[in-house]
This record gives C-alpha cells, structure tokens and sequence, in this order.
C-alpha cells in the first residue's frame, strides 16, 4: 500500500542525538535507533535508508566500521557481491522497479553524509513523480519506511534461508 508519509515524522534517532557513528550503533542493535534492519550476517547488514530517495532504498553495509571501499577483505568482498544479487533479487520481488542506481558516496565532497562506507541501492521506476520536491519543500515520502522494512525483511527471509 502507497501513501503519502511525511518521513519526518519517524524519528530514526530516537531522542538525544547519540554518539558515535550511526551505522556501528545499528549494528550493535542499539536502542538509540530505529531499527530498519531487513537482513544481517556476521559480515554485513542491509537496511533502509535514513533518507530513501525512493521507495525500496536500501543500504548495505559491513559490519567493520570502515571508511574505503578498498579496505573490504577478500571474504567482505566476496559476501557483498552475493549479497547486492540477493538484495536485488528481493527488491525485483517486493517493488517491481524499472532499474536500479547502485552504488557508494565515499567522501563529504561525494554526498556520503555517514562516513561508514555503505553502498546505497536504490530503485528506479519510469514514473517517478520527485513529488518530495513539490509539496512545499518538505520531503515526503510514498511509502511509510516502517513497512518497508517488514515488507522487505519478509522477502529476504523467503528467498535467502542460507548465505
Ligand atoms: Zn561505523
């Protein structure tokens, strides 16, 4: 089900600001945040984006806090090619886009505002209407993050019992 949400009103980090990069604490399954968690192994945690820039937008992440894609072992590096196929292959099942941005910011000066690296997919439909843009410049959003989340985690556990 779509409706307009004003993301706004999800409040991810739940109340103080808390310490420390918010990636580590996600995957430390602190309290602090809101978990948006859709799949996690020993190496990597998939989520939904803080900020989607559309619906279905997901990041995976290692759980090292690592700054530079170069930086992976060669186990991370093999997990994660694994991983981005079954995230895509969950999101072809749950959202149905027409293609996908996938991809990492590494940098301020490159958009990454978490400096943890994590590689953002994020799904393309042939309609996109950038309504966020119009509605008096306040982001809203066509789907609430918080189903999502269960929408998605549910198709993770379907198709990927063992990775
Ligand atoms: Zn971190």
């Amino acid at each position: 089900m779509k409706y307009f949400f004003n993301f706004s009103k999800l409040a991810y980090v739940k109340g103080k600001k808390p310490r420390g990069c918010i990636l580590c604490l996600i995957a430390a399954g602190s309290s602090s945040v809101e978990d948006l968690t859709v799949f996690e192994d020993e190496l990597f945690i998939v989520c939904v984006n803080l900020y989607p820039y559309n619906p279905g937008h997901l990041m995976v992440f290692p759980r090292r806090h690592i700054l530079d894609i170069r930086q992976y072992t060669d186990a991370e590096q093999t997990r994660l090619a694994l991983l981005t196929r079954h995230t895509l292959d969950v999101l072809d099942r749950t959202h149905s886009p027409a293609g996908y941005n996938v991809g990492y910011n590494m940098g301020p000066v490159a958009g990454a505002s978490i400096r943890h690296v994590h590689c953002h997919v994020i799904p393309r439909y042939r309609n996109e209407t950038g309504i966020s843009d119009v509605i008096a410049g306040r982001r809203v959003l066509v789907e609430n993050p918080l189903e999502t989340r269960d929408h998605i985690r549910t198709a993770f556990a379907a198709i990927t019992p063992s990775l």
